[in-house]
């Protein structure tokens, strides 16, 4: 059952029940209270009647000046069984027997009446007896109005109860509905679609807004993985394309003379494309394993300082044959809680790339500061540095900067440095001057 007949059905067993409680109760209320004012008016007959009879000397006589409305027929007798008073057509004669204080209903001549028989005193004896009669004919009139207006009525309001029902879910319910019609147009490769039109701020809207940024964020993942696949399978084609370019000019030559020299010129270059094709396949391992929450962390305390140490000795003799000097300014053991092998890498990468993006006879200046929070790793060099507008960008898969193409790299080194700090709880801070130098900055928290 759809969720708008139900909340139709809902809303109309509500209200009709609803209906069925405050009916009864509504009509006893309106007929209580007509009765109660044939009641009280036949009360205020017999008050008038007190003040109409006269009482001297033992005779009970009535004051000709008061009258009594026609409406309500009223007699008295005195006690001798006299009439001293008749208003209307009734009297004590009809077959109700008198009963002082008493209020009845009772049908006369065809006709519903309340009948009230009061004794009248004067001095303290009972001079006389009153009769009053009150006809029931509007009082029933009324009621038998309203149970016909009611008659009519619950259908009528049933009627309405279920069309604004559904007429309410509709209205509520329409921007799902075409929600959902988005989302089934939503095809498997383009997410460009956006739903439109609600702009409310209710349920719906948000719900809109919602899905909304859903499909922002998976488009934008969905190019993000479209150009990581094209971007590695071009660079894995170029290494590919030079290897298998080698192979068959070493074969189609292989029986011709040829100097052992320019066979292991072109082996040489196969060995290396080879290489680079391992780095960069190995390198695409770790990002996807570490992307996948598959990367299993080994963390361990050990001294930060060390491991600098280790890297710049690692990368001495690459330094010196780029003419350019390391210096580290060691400010004491750093003692942290990480992957070893991982933060080896990170520290591998930054300090290569400072030293690949360096200039002749340059300077790449490694230290590292303590703080009460954080141990901040600072690398510096006066290389070729980044363009503003390209910083942004750096620590994509695959990007690398314009003024950086012509030296050898992957574009993944960072994407991979930036997993590692941020697997730590790090952050990378980059700043640089084109044609200056750039600094990088990686803060861990402390957790020793
Ligand atoms: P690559 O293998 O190309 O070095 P990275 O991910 O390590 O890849 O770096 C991405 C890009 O960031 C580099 O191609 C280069 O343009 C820029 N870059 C990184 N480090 C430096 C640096 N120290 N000086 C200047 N440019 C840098």
């Amino acid at each position: 059952m759809k969720i708008r007949t139900k909340m139709m059905l809902w809303y109309t067993l509500l209200t009709t029940v609803l209906l069925f409680i405050f009916i009864p109760i509504l009509y006893n209320a309106i007929s209580d209270s007509l009765y109660s004012e044939a009641e009280s008016s036949l009360e205020s007959i017999v008050s008038q009647a007190e003040i109409g009879i006269e009482y001297e000397n033992n005779a009970v006589s009535w004051d000709e000046n008061i009258d009594i409305s026609e409406e309500t027929p009223t007699v008295i007798y005195n006690m001798n069984e006299n009439k001293i008073y008749e208003n209307g057509v009734w009297d004590l004669s009809n077959n109700l027997e008198f009963q002082a204080g008493t209020l009845r209903r009772s049908i006369l001549n065809g006709e519903k009446w309340i009948v009230l028989d009061e004794n009248i005193q004067k001095e303290g004896i009972t001079v006389a007896q009153i009769r009053v009669y009150y006809s029931l004919d509007s009082v029933n009139k009324t009621l038998g109005r309203i149970k016909l207006i009611i008659v009519f009525a619950v259908p009528f309001y049933f009627i309405i109860t279920v069309l604004g029902g559904l007429l309410i879910a509709k209205t509520a319910l329409d921007p799902i509905s075409k929600v959902t019609k988005t989302a089934k147009s939503i095809g498997r490769v383009d997410l460009s679609s956006r739903i439109n039109g609600n702009k409310s701020r209710d349920e719906v809207g948000e719900l809109i807004d919602t899905f909304n940024e859903m499909l922002e964020r998976l488009e934008e993942s969905f190019n993000k993985e479209k150009r990581f696949t094209s971007d590695a399978s071009h660079e894995l084609r170029t290494p590919v394309s030079i290897i298998m370019a080698y192979t068959e000019t070493l074969l189609k030559e292989i029986e011709t003379e040829r100097s052992a020299d320019e066979t292991r010129k072109s082996i040489e270059v196969i060995d290396k494309e080879s290489k680079r094709m391992n780095t960069i396949i190995s390198q695409l391992l770790t990002l996807t394993r570490g992307y996948e929450g598959r990367y299993k962390f080994v963390k361990e305390t050990f001294d930060l300082s060390e491991v600098i140490e280790n890297v710049m000795d690692e990368l001495t003799e690459i330094a010196e044959s780029a003419h350019i000097e390391l210096a580290y300014k060691n400010n004491g053991a750093v003692l942290i809680d990480a992957d070893q092998s991982l933060v080896t890498q990170l520290m591998l990468n930054f300090i290569e790339n400072a030293i690949k993006y360096g200039k002749e006879f340059g300077h790449v200046w490694v230290s590292n500061v303590q703080r009460e929070d954080e141990t901040i790793i600072i690398i510096e060099d006066d290389g070729i540095g980044i363009e503003e507008e390209q910083q942004k960008h750096i620590f994509e898969r695959f990007f690398r900067a314009d003024q950086a193409r012509d030296r050898r790299g992957t574009g993944l080194g960072l994407s991979i440095a930036k997993w590692i700090v941020e697997e730590h709880g790090g952050k990378i801070e980059v700043s640089s001057v084109l044609g200056e130098g750039t600094t990088f900055e990686i803060r861990f928290p402390r957790n020793i």
